[in-house]
């Protein structure tokens, strides 16, 4: 999977719908969602919890079925589990056994493709996002955003184009976030990742992204897109920008309105 030219699509719903089927009867997740995602871009779907967001992501990565519509992923279209993305959910989800640097290893060593040049490889990721000196640590030994920065280093081993990442902050206390959503910025910029984020916070959607796509609850629906015209490279403290401000009040507005 290669990231399409500047024209062309990373992702594209093409009315998209999910009902779950259960013993209690059917559950509507999502219905009707239609948008596209452009190479490089940052997108975040945000919305209230229950609304759909990780069946979304679930679906994106094709370990989901949607019920109805298609989904393309840098223009093929997804009917099965895709091994070339990075995942990054709200546990870092990493193995207590392995040192820090085995446990970004993991991905190539279960794709049969870790070679010599991996471990440096690896190195560089770690020290991306800060955790140079850290490789030979157990997961035990970091504190949660130190985790959740292994994890994203893991994800990024493979070199996708394309990183889903649901609510990989949630677990984070607010300084601690605040610091990984500007470590995210970074990284970013650096790598020029498509990145698909999931929040419910308000804030960070405003600060991470290029666009940010409001679902409303039961159904999952698209309430809005707004583009987030503010300057880059951002910094936190963009947040006390009017403009800023402007945003949250409408995202507000738009997710409590629908309510
Ligand atoms: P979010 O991530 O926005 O909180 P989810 O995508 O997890 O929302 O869930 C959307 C809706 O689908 C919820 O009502 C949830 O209960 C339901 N749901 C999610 N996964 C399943 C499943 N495997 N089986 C049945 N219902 C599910
Ligand atoms: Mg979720």
């Amino acid at each position: 999977m290669d990231t399409p030219s500047d024209e062309a699509s990373m992702i594209e719903y093409q009315k998209v719908g999910k009902t779950y089927r259960s013993r209690r009867g059917e559950i509507v997740a999502l219905t009707d969602i239609s948008f596209d995602i452009r190479p490089r871009e940052f997108v975040t779907v945000i919305g209230q919890s229950g609304c759909g967001k990780s069946t979304l992501l679930k679906m994106t990565a094709g370990v989901v079925k949607p019920t109805s519509g298609t989904i393309k992923v840098a223009g093929h279209r997804i009917q099965e589990p895709v091994s070339e993305l990075g995942m990054v959910f709200q546990t870092p989800i990493l193995l207590e056994w392995r040192t820090v640097i085995d446990n970004v290893l993991l991905p190539l060593e279960i794709m049969k493709v870790k070679d010599r040049a991996s471990v440096a490889k690896a190195q560089e990721l770690l020290e991306l996002v800060g955790l140079a000196g850290f490789e030979n640590s157990y997961p035990s030994e970091l504190s949660g955003g130190m985790q959740q920065r292994v994890s994203i280093s893991r994800a990024l081993i493979i070199d996708p184009p394309l990183l889903l990442m649901d609510e990989p902050f949630g677990a984070l206390d607010a300084l601690t976030r605040d610091e990984m959503s500007a470590e995210l910025l970074r990284v970013w910029n650096q790598t020029q990742k498509t990145i698909l984020f999931v929040t419910h916070s308000i804030d960070e959607a405003v600060l991470l992204s290029d666009r940010v796509v409001v679902l409303t609850p039961r159904p999952g629906r698209i309430g809005l897109i707004v583009d987030i015209n503010l300057p880059r490279p951002r910094t936190i403290d963009v947040r006390y920008d009017p403009e800023f401000i402007e945003y949250t009040h409408l995202l507000r507005n738009t997710i409590l309105g629908e309510s």
